[in-house]
């Protein structure tokens, strides 16, 4: 029965995925003829009509052979792979719900569904899927539109309502859970907007250009009020480290640096989403404990020090030739 749910999952995150294409797609346009998300799917290239069986997530892409049956013309491999990450993070979602909740459960030898899990599965899946769809927009246009984030916040905060969701905000059991969770939201959102600004603003004060746009502050916002204060923290940190890596990569290959910094903060939002017990619990027990017994810790500090150094020089060195 498990098994069934899971693959069911993956299945709905694949056509979710399909839908996302859409939004992705649509959404930017300037003509708000084109902006609209109803009707059917038409060819990008010749206006044809897509029929229904050229239009099976990542299926069709497979058996048309990334060819358009209407002019032949190239599917973009994003296309599938959209739907495929949709379809993988919907999975995960199944498998690991955060929180821990039990989704299916076992009534006097029948199965039925928890009402209180399946709202977190829902809430948690509108989430991944906001994700996606400002990932890749953000990586389009430059652009976190306010029409995905402003809707985001407000549910991540309704979401508050259903304890356990963003965490509860102390152990007073005077307090009711649900006044409890409704704060740990607001505090969460609000948490991640103001890291967001200070950082924004220090940034442009230290560099002398835009870091971060008003876009990140409210995905960040949006973020929080999913997953609570510690979440938000643990995703700037991590979208930090994801954003140095790649835009290291991207430096030290001669490729163009100036990604957004939206699609970071997705991919930390999704780790502290699935990881944050065990991320918490390696960098304030496992390591301090480590580095106290270790003989090795001061050498492999030593090196990641240096090496963050040289990322940073080069960085730098590669700012000041662009401006
Ligand atoms: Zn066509």
């Amino acid at each position: 029965m498990g098994t069934l749910f899971e693959v069911g999952a993956a299945l709905l995150g694949a056509c979710i995925g399909s839908f996302l294409n859409v939004v992705v797609w649509r959404l930017p346009q300037e003509d708000p003829r084109r902006r609209s998300l109803g009707g059917r799917s038409h060819c990008p290239h010749c206006g044809a009509l897509i029929r229904w069986f050229d239009n099976v997530p990542i299926v069709s892409w497979l058996v048309l052979g990334a060819r358009a049956r209407c002019c032949k013309k190239p599917i973009a491999i994003r296309y599938p792979l959209v739907e495929a990450l949709t379809a993988g993070l919907f999975l995960l979602l199944a498998m690991r719900l955060p929180g821990g909740t039990v989704m299916l459960v076992d009534i006097d030898g029948a199965t039925s569904i928890d009402a209180a899990a399946a709202t977190a599965f829902g809430l948690h899946a509108v989430f991944l899927s906001l994700l996606v769809a400002l990932s890749f927009i953000d990586f389009d246009t430059q652009l976190l539109p306010d029409v995905l984030t402003k809707p985001g916040i407000a549910l991540g905060l309704l979401g508050g309502l259903w304890p356990g969701l963003a965490g509860l905000i102390s152990d007073d059991t005077s307090t009711s859970p649900a006044l409890r969770s409704v704060l740990a939201s607001l505090v969460g959102a609000g948490v991640g907007c103001g890291v967001t600004w200070t950082i924004r603003a220090v940034g442009s004060w230290v560099f002398k250009k835009e870091a971060m746009g008003l876009g990140d502050v409210k995905l960040m916002a949006m973020v929080g009020a999913f997953l609570g204060w510690q979440s938000a923290l643990l995703t700037m940190f991590l979208g930090c480290i994801v954003g140095a890596v790649i835009g290291g990569i991207g430096a030290l290959r001669g490729g163009n640096t100036q990604i957004p910094f939206g699609p970071y903060l997705a991919i930390g939002a999704v780790i502290a989403m699935f990881a944050r017990d065990a991320i918490v619990t390696f960098l304030f027990t496992t390591w301090p404990e480590w580095q106290r017994g270790s003989a090795a810790a001061p050498f492999v500090l030593g090196v990641a020090a240096a090496a963050s150094l040289l990322l940073l020089f080069v960085l730098v060195r590669r700012s000041r030739r662009q401006s």
